[in-house]
C-alpha cells in the first residue's frame, strides 16, 4: 500500500447468484493478498442480506445496499436476482440493474464524505459495465470482473455487439465477426435472439453494457492463463484492454443440509472408485420433460451409477411439486433397490463435497463456469449439455480446445435438432467417456493436467506465484494499489 493512504476498492456485481458468489470470492481473494485494502461489495438489499450470511462473522470487507423496487420494473415481490425467475423475465431484472446508475453514484459520494476521498477503483460486472460512465465522471479507475471463461466470453460479447437481430439466414454455421476462424452452429446462438417479443430489450441491453466494456481501464477473469491462452488473447483482441486472469475464484455455495452431505457421502462411500456420474444442471436450470425421460431412461439402460440433482422439467415453476410421471414409472423406488440412483430432488446438493469424492468419474453438467472450474479443480472431466448463453461456447471450447469434454445435447428449446435427446446416445456418451475407452481415459488424464494447473496458479511457493497471483499483483500496480 502507498504510504498512510489507504485505497478502497468497490465491488458491484450484477443480480445473480452466479455473479455474485465469484464476486465474494475475488473480494476475499484482495482483502487476502492486500489486508490493508478497503473492499466494499455493493447491490440491492436482498442480495446483501444473502451475502452479509455467507461471509464469515468477523469479516472486514463492507456491505452497501443501493434502494431497489422489483415491482417498479414489473418483478414479482421480493425479486431481487436470477433465482426462480421465469426466462421471460430475466430481461426486466437486467434492464432494472441500469436504474441503480444514480444511487451508485450517489453512494461513491457518499463513500467520498465517510472516508474524505472517493473510492480508488471500481470492479463491476461485465453486466454492469455502466458502470464506466459514473467512474470516468468522477476520475475513479475502473476494471470489468468476467465471472465466466475468457473463450465463452468473448464469443458472447462479441455476438452481443453485431447481432442486433438474429442472422436472417439460417444455415448450419455462423462465423463470429470478430473472430472468422471460429464458426458456430446456429443452435449454439443466445436464445434470447429466439424470443421475438424480448428480442429488442435484450439485444439492446447487451450491445450498450458491451460497447462500454471498451471504456474501462482493464478487464479481470475469472480464468487461468495456462487453461485459457487462446480466449484471453481473444478477448484482448476484441476490447484492446490489458487483460488479467485471476481465478479460479470460487465461492463455498450455499451450504447444503448436513443430512443431505451425509446422504450423498454415504452413498457414494457404497460405490467403487471412480464409477459414479454426477447429473446437474446448475443453480435455476432444467431441461424439458421429453429429455427428461430420455434421460432418465438412458441413464438406467446405461448400468452405471448416478447422482443426479432433478427440478420440475423446463417451462413448469421451478419451484412447483416433482411429478412421478415425470419420470418412467416406478423409476426413483428401483433407483433406490437397485442402489444405481440417488435422485435428489429440489434438493441443494453438495457439488463439491461430490466432485471432490473418489467414486465420482464424470460429471453431465450444463457447463456453467462455476461448475466447469469445480469439475476440473478436482480432474473430473465433462459430458455437456450447455443451455444457453456463453454456456454453448464453454462446452465447445472444452470440447475442441481442451479434450476434456464430449458434448451430449444442446439447449432446451423443443424445436431445435440438437436438443433432442434419445436414451441411446445418452448410454453411448456415458459409455465412451466412463466405460474405459481409449477416448474417456484421454479425457481423465487431460483433466487431472488441469486441475494440476488450477491447483498451482494460486500457489506461491518460496516466493515464487503461481499464474494468476501474478497476474492479480500485476493488476495492483496498473491501478497504483500497491
Ligand atoms: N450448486 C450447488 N448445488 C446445486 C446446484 C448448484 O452447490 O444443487 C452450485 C455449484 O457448485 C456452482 C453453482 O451452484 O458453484 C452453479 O454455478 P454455475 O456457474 O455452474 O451455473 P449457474 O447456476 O450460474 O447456471
Amino acid at each position: 500500500m502507498g504510504g498512510h493512504e489507504q485505497h478502497h476498492v468497490v465491488l458491484f456485481p450484477v443480480m445473480a447468484q452466479g455473479h455474485i458468489n465469484p464476486f465474494i470470492a475475488l473480494a476475499d481473494l484482495l482483502h487476502r493478498r492486500r489486508p490493508d485494502l478497503k473492499i466494499t461489495i455493493v447491490n440491492t438489499p436482498l442480495n446483501i442480506q444473502s451475502i452479509k450470511s455467507s461471509l464469515p462473522p468477523n469479516s472486514t470487507i463492507r456491505l452497501r445496499s443501493l434502494p431497489f423496487s422489483p415491482s417498479d420494473h414489473g418483478l414479482p415481490p421480493g425479486t431481487e436476482s436470477t433465482a426462480g425467475l421465469p426466462f421471460s423475465l430475466f430481461i426486466n431484472l437486467l434492464e432494472a440493474s441500469e436504474s441503480l446508475h444514480p444511487h451508485f453514484e450517489q453512494l461513491l459520494h457518499d463513500i467520498a464524505m465517510e472516508d474524505g476521498r472517493l473510492p480508488s477503483c471500481i470492479i463491476a460486472d461485465n453486466f454492469l459495465a455502466w458502470t464506466v460512465e459514473t467512474a470516468r465522471k468522477l476520475g475513479i479507475s475502473h476494471s470489468v470482473f468476467i465471472t465466466g471463461g475468457a473463450f465463452g466470453h468473448a464469443l458472447l460479447l462479441s455476438i452481443g455487439l453485431h447481432f442486433l437481430r438474429l442472422p436472417t439466414t439460417q444455415t448450419n454455421h455462423v462465423s463470429v465477426p470478430d473472430f472468422p476462424e471460429i464458426q458456430i452452429d446456429w443452435s449454439q446462438l443466445p436464445r434470447h435472439l429466439f424470443v421475438p417479443d424480448n428480442a429488442d430489450k435484450w439485444t439492446g441491453f447487451f450491445h450498450r453494457q458491451n460497447s462500454y466494456c471498451f471504456q474501462s481501464n482493464s478487464m479481470l477473469v475469472n480464468t487461468v492463463k495456462e487453461f485459457e491462452t487462446t480466449g484471453l488473447s481473444m478477448l484482448h483482441k476484441l476490447f484492446r484492454l490489458p487483460v488479467f486472469p485471476v481465478g479460479p475464484v470460487l465461492c463455498k455455495p450455499l451450504s447444503s443440509s448436513l443430512d443431505d452431505v451425509s446422504r450423498c457421502v454415504e452413498w457414494l462411500d457404497s460405490h467403487r472408485p471412480g464409477t459414479v456420474l454426477y447429473v446437474s444442471f446448475g443453480s435455476q436450470n432444467s431441461i424439458n420433460a421429453s429429455q427428461m425421460m430420455e434421460l432418465a431412461v438412458g441413464l438406467e439402460e446405461s448400468g452405471k451409477p448416478f447422482i443426479w440433482v432433478i427440478r420440475p422439467p423446463f417451462g413448469f415453476d421451478v419451484g412447483a411439486e416433482f411429478k412421478p410421471e415425470w419420470l418412467p414409472e416406478g423409476y426413483e423406488e428401483r433407483m433406490r433397490e437397485k442402489k444405481q440412483g440417488l435422485l435428489l430432488v429440489h434438493v441443494w446438493a453438495p457439488q463439491l463435497d461430490i466432485l471432490g469424492h473418489g467414486s465420482t468419474s464424470a460429471f453431465l453438467s450444463h457447463c456453467g463456469w462455476n461448475s466447469v472450474l469445480e469439475s476440473l479443480s478436482h480432474g473430473v472431466p465433462i459430458i455437456g449439455w450447455p443451455l444457453g448463453g456463453e454456456q454453448m461456447y464453454n462446452s465447445k471450447f472444452l470440447e475442441e480446445e481442451v479434450g476434456v469434454c464430449v458434448e451430449l445435447a444442446r439447449g432446451n428449446r423443443e424445436d431445435m435438432m440438437s436438443a433432442k435427446v434419445e436414451r441411446e446416445g445418452v448410454k453411448k456418451v456415458v459409455e465412451m467417456v466412463m466405460g474405459g475407452t481409449e477416448k474417456g481415459v484421454e479425457m481423465k488424464k487431460k483433466a487431472m493436467e488441469i486441475s494440476e494447473l488450477i491447483r498451482a496458479s494460486m500457489e506461491v511457493n518460496n516466493g515464487v506465484m503461481g499464474s494468476s497471483i501474478q497476474s492479480l499483483e500485476e493488476f495492483f500496480t496498473a491501478f497504483n494499489l500497491s
